[in-house]
């Protein structure tokens, strides 16, 4: 197996995951086998109870791990299936560690970094050679180099490569080559500096990559060079990408990135064929047609909070020849000033994911405005239990029908705890997560998209729709269009008249990916469309 570390120098959010997803994609259209892997120095076990603004969404994997959202991206541009393996915290490590110290397993000795946790960060790199599905790991480490909890990684990776040798490990230094306005100049100083941090505990990047926004000229790569000890021709430029992030596999190509990655690996494939590729970035870059979509959340500042979301209704544009244009509504404006202030005049609106009840009377003003305007409605797990309760109370008279979530004294919780999790208060593992089994049901809207009754999408919630009241509603024009396979948890609803107005307890975000979009955002924009 060959290894490929990603370090990221001099500042974050320089797109580390997204330069891994991408060397991936191209290592695949190679003919290569990937798996994707990301370390992160933070104590947190997992990063499930991390606030979406601080941290970005929370991704979910099959196996209802809770991960971060780079591997949405490794998702999102490769074939590789991800599991809890695949997401490597600090926490973790020191979790096992401890435990096996309170076992006793390391037999009165001193229990330290080295080699103790630096031994536990090997192993976890390492087991993907077990599983044997894989030719070349990308393992990326969180953070940026120079960083106290990046440490113990570092020498982990270094004790690693010198066992496996640099013919079969390489890393990749992820940089950021500033413009300098008043001098007109790219400075490599901050790179070089980020470099000699990494050589200091005895680690030599073989590629560095530039994030730019000008072009690297000669001068620049070989400076760059010279001071990081690294060959010219191994210094590649990453400019920001125009328009897509899906364009930045075939920019990598371009500046000759996996062919320089073989050849250090001595992996012998043929050159990467990304025809197909090309043909999905243009229908994504340049739709003949443009529709405009509100997504009304409350973690609207951050760009990350609904990544996979953004990235799915991308993917669904680009099926359907169609641009999306996104509006970002706060729901608490909406609670303010009104629905038809923010929604008048959208092609659809979107209600994603979401705990705790700010904002949530202006995602149900959200939800009434789309059923009575007729407007295109997707609704995403919290999205979808707003919409039920929007329907109770204004079509079926349950006054002050509501979630125990927000009101647990609500006279009718058509959104409620099953009673086996009543007793649940520790925050930490108490959801229903990962791929669950579900049955649709023929000729409902999800049955016209899906093509097939039987579906396994992942999920992330505590809270279900209180089945109590499935039979009142239904009698006023709901469509229970998925259940669990017994029939016992409500998963799809939809309404009887109305062009598309579909919710879902799960998170199809997790299931698009450029080449395959998810058939219910593909189906929400068609809709969309025909406004
Ligand atoms: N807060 C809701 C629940 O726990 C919805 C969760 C979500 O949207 N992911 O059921």
């Amino acid at each position: 197996m060959k290894y490929i570390f990603v370090t990221g120098g001099v500042v974050s959010s320089l797109g580390k995951g997204l330069a891994g997803a991408s060397l991936g994609t191209l290592l695949e259209h190679r003919g290569l086998r990937v798996t994707m892997q990301k370390l992160d120095p933070y104590l947190n076990v997992d990063p499930g109870t991390m606030n979406p603004l601080q941290h970005g969404e929370v991704y979910v994997l099959a196996d209802g791990a809770e991960t971060d959202l780079d591997l949405g991206h490794y998702e999102r541009f490769t074939k590789c299936v991800l599991t809890r393996e695949n997401n490597l915290t600090s926490g973790q490590v020191y979790e096992t560690v401890l435990s096996n110290e309170r076992r006793g397993d390391y037999l009165g000795k001193t229990v330290q970094v080295i080699p103790h946790i630096t031994d536990e960060i090997k192993r976890r790199i390492r087991s993907f050679e077990q599983v044997g599905d894989a030719d070349v790991l990308i393992t990326e480490i969180g953070g940026t180099t120079g960083d106290i909890e990046g440490l113990p990684f570092l020498e982990a990776i270094r004790q690693f490569i010198l066992q496996v040798g640099h013919e079969n490990a390489i890393i990749i230094h992820v940089t950021l080559v500033p413009f300098i306005k008043a001098a007109g100049e790219l400075k490599t100083k901050p790179t070089q500096q980020s470099v000699a941090k990494l050589r200091e505990i005895g680690l030599q990047p073989e590629i560095l990559l530039c994030r730019t926004e000008m072009p690297l000229e000669a001068d620049v790569r070989e400076k760059l060079s010279l001071y990081c000890n690294v060959p010219v021709g191994a210094v590649i430029e990453a400019r920001d990408v125009e328009n897509s992030i899906y364009e930045f596999p075939l920019m990598l190509q371009a500046e000759g990135l996996d062919e320089k990655v073989c050849h250090l690996l001595r992996l012998e494939t043929p050159a990467a064929d990304m025809e197909g590729w090309k043909k999905i970035v243009r229908s994504i870059v340049h739709p003949s047609r443009r529709t405009t979509i509100a997504v009304v959340g409350k973690y609207v500042e951050l760009q990350d909070a609904y990544k996979s979301i953004y990235e799915s209704l991308c993917h669904a544009g680009g099926a359907n020849d169609c641009g999306v244009d996104l509006k970002i509504v706060d729901a608490e404006e909406i609670e303010a000033d009104g629905a038809d202030k923010y929604l008048g005049g959208v092609s659809g609106i979107l209600v994603p994911g979401g705990f705790g009840d700010r904002g949530t009377e202006g995602k149900i003003l959200a939800a009434r405005y789309a059923r009575e305007h007729r407007v295109p409605y997707f609704g995403i797990c919290l999205g979808m239990q707003i919409a039920t309760i929007e329907f109770a109370r204004n079509a079926c008279g349950l006054e002050g029908a509501n979630s125990t979530e927000f009101d647990p004294k609500t006279p009718h919780p058509v959104i409620a705890l099953l009673d086996e999790q009543v007793d649940v208060t520790e925050k930490g593992g108490s959801m229903r997560l990962g791929a669950w089994p579900a049955l649709i049901k023929p000729g409902s809207k999800s049955h016209e998209a899906y093509g097939h009754t039987e579906i396994a999408e992942r999920h992330r919630h505590r809270y279900e729709f209180n089945s109590a009241y499935r039979e009142r509603m239904e009698a006023k024009g709901l469509v229970v269009a998925g259940t669990s396979p017994n029939g016992s948890l409500v998963e799809i609803i939809e309404l009887k008249d109305h062009p598309w107005y579909v919710a879902v307890q799960f998170h199809p975000e997790f299931l698009s990916k450029p080449e395959t979009p998810h058939p219910l955002f593909r189906d929400f924009i068609k809709a969309a469309m025909c406004r």
